[in-house]
């Protein structure tokens, strides 16, 4: 670990107060619970000039349920987040996501916001600046190689927040703020498959909330980690499943840990219409291995993240499905 690098603390108390000091900052980032920021500024990730502290707005702050759905700030902690009644009772994929994420203290100063910021991870990123340095360096950060893939000119880190997938199956929308005001998009928006630059946001643009429609379809979260008790997600998969009688009516399936963004699965509908089967599992299984391109960014090996990650989804939408195929292995 380095020491940290200087840089000055700015405590805004509302959004255009942080919009105005994140402006006034060339180099400035914004800064929530810091569980993943400092650790990576200790790592010599990073030298900004100013941290913009965004947890003292009181907007960003609250998690309210109405019939127009739930709004989640996104200083929120994933703690609160986990515990809320709205949340453990009408979207348990969400409480289970937040659950999920590292150890309790992680939980208690992670909020939503920086768990979708998240920066993506990587062997040869999440290391001290003497190992890195040691390594001439990558592609991400301060070299001009990716040793995972040495031919090509991308980043393929991968983005490993637990949260985005459990938001996405519920067709989440998130309100950004920025010098141009508050906009609204979808939270599929925001990411791309690039793991240098992951999260699409302009300069001063941070997260203000997340709004999750309101009569949630049955989902449900799972994660395949190295340790149960605090380790980011190898592969992580939320389904939301809606039946009409026995027949799948409606399917989202979200993955995250695999990609350098969380992602939506393309090609559900073609699963619609029918009840779920081995057959069936057989298909959604082919889907997730078809769509998902682990790479070796993690000490565990691609093709085994590409099977759990189908197995996950496959598991999951056979519980949600009731069908009577849970194990079914991909
Ligand atoms: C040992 C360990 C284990 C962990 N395990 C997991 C895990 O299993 N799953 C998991 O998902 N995470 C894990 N984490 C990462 C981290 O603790 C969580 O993801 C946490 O939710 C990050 O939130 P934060 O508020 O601390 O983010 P910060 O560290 O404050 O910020 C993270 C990034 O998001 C940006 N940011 C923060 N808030 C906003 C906003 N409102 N708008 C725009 N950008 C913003 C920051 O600029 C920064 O780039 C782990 C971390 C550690 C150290
Ligand atoms: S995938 Fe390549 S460029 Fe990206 S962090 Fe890993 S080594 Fe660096």
């Amino acid at each position: 670990m380095e020491l940290l690098p200087p840089f000055h603390v700015a405590t805004p108390a509302t959004i255009a107060a942080a919009v105005a000091a994140r402006q006034r900052q060339a180099t400035g980032r914004f800064i929530a619970g810091g569980t993943d920021l400092m650790v990576n500024l200790r790592h010599g990730l990073g030298d900004p000039a100013a941290l913009i502290d965004l947890r003292g707005i009181p907007e960003l702050q609250h998690v309210t349920a109405g019939p127009d759905g739930l709004v989640i700030g996104a200083a929120v902690t994933l703690a609160e987040l986990a515990e809320h009644p709205a949340v453990t009772s009408r979207y348990p994929a969400i409480a289970a996501a937040a659950t999920a994420v590292g150890a309790p203290a992680h939980r208690a100063a992670g909020t939503v916001g920086g768990n979708l910021c998240l920066d993506t991870r990587c062997i040869f990123y999440n290391r001290s600046a003497w190992w890195r340095e040691a390594n001439g360096f990558c592609l991400k950060y301060k070299g001009d190689t990716c040793h995972v893939a040495p031919t090509g000119k991308r980043c393929h880190a991968a983005f490993s927040g637990d949260l985005a997938p459990a938001l996405l199956v519920h067709a989440a929308e998130i309100d950004i703020a920025g010098p141009d005001g508050v906009r609204r998009q979808p939270l599929a928006a925001l990411y791309a498959e690039d793991g240098a630059a992951h999260v699409r946001l302009a300069a001063g643009e941070f997260l203000v909330r997340v709004v999750v429609p309101a009569d949630p379809w049955p989902a449900a979260y799972a994660k395949a980690r190295a340790r149960g008790a605090i380790d980011f997600p190898l592969a992580g998969v939320a389904v939301a499943l809606r039946r009409r009688g026995s027949d799948v009516d409606g399917l989202r399936v979200a993955l995250t840990g695999t990609n350098a963004r969380p992602f939506l699965l393309e090609g559900t509908d073609g699963l619609l219409g029918t009840p779920v089967s081995p057959a069936w599992l057989d298909r959604l299984g082919r889907l997730v291995q078809k769509q998902v391109s682990p790479m070796r960014t993690t000490l565990l090996a691609a093709q085994y993240r590409r099977r759990v990650a189908a197995a996950l989804a496959q598991r999951l939408a056979a519980t949600l499905g009731g069908a009577d195929a849970v194990g079914h292995a991909a």
